[in-house]
């Protein structure tokens, strides 16, 4: 079966020294494994570069847009490739633009041309130069723009062979996944946490997540939107496991028994002491959150050394300094985002208080909670905990 090539580049893979062999056997497991959509796919590394080959019949946009999104990946090239030698290099970039020009009406390029053998014997701006002239030749409607081409022609000869190819398209880069263990996000359906679980699965953790509810205030269909979310990130990270905790019983026993202005400081805590709970047992490392400086009052400092005094396990805040301006275009580039902004009710909403504590005194929270049986309501929670499984979305 006639098949197409691409080029697949690490990012930072590249850089890891004496476990670069572990970091590229992972990246080609996780590129194989997201192109196993296309059947009948070949992939290997050849000095550096991961080459993919893929049934013809699969557009090149399908392809490039699976490869892009695993992380890891710096950037995909479209390709072809012959023998390297002068005479094929120069026909096979010629048909090469002939494709273009049936396909885009290309009218003008420039060969940008690179002898990795050094043993090759034509330097790389000859390269350029014959094989800028061999298009022109078979070309007619072409010229050469040195300053704005439409179309920057790569040619990279190697020892094994010549890679010839166009755009590099750029992928998320990061690093692969599994190469850095496996955190519990607490996920809501904001556009915070979606982005936060992105963000630390795009550095190589596996992701786990876990979501409070407090049906029947809250819905159904609030759950699914979460779901939906997980789904979406499913998409970068393969399915996910996502364990679902009614908070109900919890925030009563807190309406009833604190202070009104702490009710959403004291839920936090009850969030974090279950989230670590169900982390220690499903042996998740860390704990992620979509927290980010002063966004809300459960978010200023002072609530934040609050929230974080009730767990040893580490959090992670990946979005602790960044914009929400700058969160929402992440979202949006992720996919996440229109789903975020449904209307559906979230826990934190109900019970909400007139005037939150923004500046809660930890001692004071302490004290608030005397009023309560924590061990015995965190305990009650993580055994009711219902575990769903999200696959991608296709
Ligand atoms: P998001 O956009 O992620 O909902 P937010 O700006 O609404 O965040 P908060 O509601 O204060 O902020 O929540 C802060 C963090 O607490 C969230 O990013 C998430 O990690 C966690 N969290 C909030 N609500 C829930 C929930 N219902 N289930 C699980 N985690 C939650
Ligand atoms: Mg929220």
């Amino acid at each position: 079966m006639e098949k197409n090539l691409y080029i697949v580049r690490c990012g930072e893979v590249a850089l890891k020294g004496m476990n670069r062999p572990y970091f590229e056997r992972v990246l080609l497991e996780r590129v194989r494994s997201a192109l196993s959509v296309f059947n009948d796919v070949e992939s290997r590394w050849i000095g550096g570069l991961m080459l993919v080959r893929v049934p013809a019949d699969v557009p090149r946009e399908e392809v490039v847009r699976v490869a892009s999104k695993v992380f890891g990946v710096a950037t995909v090239s479209p390709a072809t490739c012959c023998v390297p030698d002068m005479d094929a290099i120069g026909k096979a970039a010629a048909a090469y633009m002939m494709e273009l020009i049936e396909k885009e009406g290309i009218k003008s390029f420039k060969v940008k041309a690179k002898r990795v053998d050094k043993t090759f014997p034509v330097q790389s701006p000859e390269i350029g130069r014959q094989v800028g002239a061999t298009i022109l030749k078979t070309c007619k409607v072409l010229h050469v723009d040195v300053h704005e081409p439409e179309v920057l022609l790569y040619v990279d000869v190697r020892s094994e062979g010549a890679y010839i190819y166009r755009d590099k398209i750029k992928g998320f880069g990061g690093l692969p996944l599994g190469t850095n263990g496996k955190g519990l996000i607490l996920m809501s359906g904001g556009i915070d946490s979606p982005v936060a679980a992105f963000m630390m699965a795009k550095r190589g953790m596996r992701i786990e997540a876990i979501h409070f509810h407090s049906y029947p205030y809250t819905s159904q269909r609030a759950q699914k939107k979460v779901e939906d979310l997980c789904s979406v990130l499913a998409g970068y990270m393969g399915s996910i496991k996502m364990y679902v905790v009614n908070l109900l019983p919890i925030q009563e026993e807190i309406v009833k028994n604190c202070p009104e202005d702490e009710t959403t400081i004291l839920v936090r805590r009850f969030m974090m002491r279950i989230a670590e709970q169900m982390a220690i047992k499903k042996h998740d490392m860390m704990l992620i959150t979509g927290e980010d400086l002063g966004q809300v009052a459960s978010q200023t400092a002072e609530a934040l050394v609050v929230t974080d005094a009730v767990v040893k396990m580490p959090v992670m805040r990946p979005l602790i300094a960044m914009d929400k301006v700058d969160i929402m275009d992440k979202a949006q580039e992720i996919g996440t985002y229109d789903i975020s902004i449904q209307p559906y009710e979230d826990c934190c909403t109900v019970f909400l208080p007139k005037h939150p504590v923004t500046k809660p005194k930890l001692k004071n929270i302490e004290k608030s909670e005397e009023a309560l049986d924590v061990d015995a309501l965190v305990k009650a929670a993580v055994d009711s905990a219902e575990t769903v499984l999200i696959e991608p979305k296709r």
